[in-house]
């Protein structure tokens, strides 16, 4: 007997139908999203908290591009507080971001963080719908008060987005299982499609910003994810193999790559605390793309068109111009570039 059955949809069972547009340059759209008081992005984007995707580079090129980086916790305490000081830095006013966890270090790790000029923590676990992350939360806010800006995750229901706002989060990573390098869903059976989940989360009447975390391919998957109410995307495969990534450059006869790997990966567990359990992530090898600034603009170009096509200057009237339909799977293969199939 099934306690609850419904069909959830993701990017890819889903499009925007085009609408009469009256925008005559890209130059009239603004993806610009205001995630609270003090921290206003001109590019809905946001750096995953990995060890193949953050660090001092990431954070440089995320914050001159518009966007955010959140700098990753799988290193010391010191190493990581140099990472967010030596930013600080170069980006006297720029937004910087870094994870922290949920027990042993992490009380130390965000006072630190702070100390060295960091104003957006992220309270970095896989199940964030879970008592320790409210007894972190509410820790917290004891010692730092409102003045830091707290992203919290993940999770994949209203309940999770609505609780963990209570529990004092300013903002929630959603999606449970849809990364690229995840392997949840396959391992523990758990999880939800990422559009949906963003739907669902949507219905939230609390004060709270939604980040569209894990599963984000494309730009056209950033318009999704923003039409359907997301306040702005985390992303790390899109971000992957490019200069500013931590890791070494690997030539190979066909052609140069990086690595890219789940933080919950088993060799990625080995890296960071020596020893391994319940791996729920792979590690893989992206081609090396050259610098995050090109993505970035890309994307941002990509954004804009998206944002015409609904006839939608900005990301409130995307969200509420926005038309939606499903795609059968032969529509999916045809919403792909498909001539590389032909044969
Ligand atoms: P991607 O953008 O699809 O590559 O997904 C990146 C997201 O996957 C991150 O922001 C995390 O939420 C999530 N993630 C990172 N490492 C793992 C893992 O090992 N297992 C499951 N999810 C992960």
């Amino acid at each position: 007997m099934y306690k609850q059955y419904q069909l959830v949809p993701t990017y890819q069972d889903m499009l925007l139908v085009p609408q009469y547009s009256d925008i005559q340059s890209r130059s009239e759209v603004s993806v610009q999203t205001t995630l609270g008081d003090n921290l206003v992005l001109d590019l809905p984007i946001i750096s995953s908290p990995m060890d193949t995707v953050t660090e001092e580079e990431m954070l440089v090129a995320m914050a001159r591009a518009g966007g955010l980086g959140i700098v990753h916790r799988y290193n010391t305490v010191y190493e990581q507080s140099k990472i967010i000081a030596r930013t600080r830095q170069r980006l006297p006013e720029g937004h910087i971001g870094a994870a922290i966890g949920v027990s042993g270090d992490y009380l130390d790790r965000a006072n630190a963080l702070c100390d060295a000029g960091a104003r957006v923590l992220c309270v970095d676990v896989a199940h964030g719908h879970h008592l320790l992350v409210k007894n972190a939360l509410e820790e917290l806010r004891n010692v730092l008060g409102e003045a830091v800006y707290i992203i919290a995750g993940n999770v994949c229901t209203l309940e999770g987005i609505n609780d963990l706002a209570d529990w004092g989060a300013n903002a929630v990573r959603c999606n449970i299982g849809g990364g690229s390098i995840c392997s949840t869903r396959i391992q523990t059976g758990h999880g939800m499609p990422g559009l949906g989940t963003i739907f669902d989360c949507a219905r939230t009447d609390r004060d709270v910003k939604i980040i569209a975390d894990g599963g984000i391919r494309t730009s056209g998957d950033i318009v999704k994810a923003l039409a359907a109410g997301a306040d702005a995307v985390m992303c790390g495969s899109f971000l992957s193999g490019t200069t500013e990534t931590p890791g070494q450059i690997y030539p190979t006869s066909n052609g140069k790559f990086k690595e890219y790997r789940g933080m919950a990966s088993r060799k990625a567990q080995v890296g960071w605390r020596g020893k391994s359990s319940s791996p729920e992530g792979v590690v893989s090898k992206v081609p090396y793309r050259g610098s995050v600034a090109d993505i970035l603009s890309d994307a941002r170009g990509g954004l804009a068109s998206g944002l015409s096509y609904t006839g939608a200057r900005n990301l409130t009237e995307l969200r509420a111009k926005a038309k939606w339909i499903t795609q059968t799977a032969a529509g999916a293969i045809e919403s792909g570039t498909h001539i590389y199939e032909k044969k």
